[in-house]
């Protein structure tokens, strides 16, 4: 098994996190619904783009209804 030859000092492991943050998303507003949805993706809630319907929405499911 390879093992470090060098301890990694506090200063460089720290150096090395530095880059490491998470970067918070930055939605937009669907222009269709309004809805906050991803830059340059296809609105989740009504499955538009660019002011058209590129994926159409299924209905919503009646979870109550009996299958008879
Ligand atoms: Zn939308």
């Amino acid at each position: 098994m390879a093992v470090p030859q060098n301890r990694t000092t506090k200063s460089k492991r720290n150096m090395r996190r530095a880059h490491d943050s998470l970067v918070a998303a930055n939605p937009n507003e669907c222009s269709n619904c309004g809805e906050l949805k991803r830059p340059h993706h296809v609105c989740a809630s009504c499955g538009h783009y660019d002011a058209r319907e590129v994926v159409a929405m299924a209905k919503d499911v009646d979870l109550d209804e009996d299958a008879a």
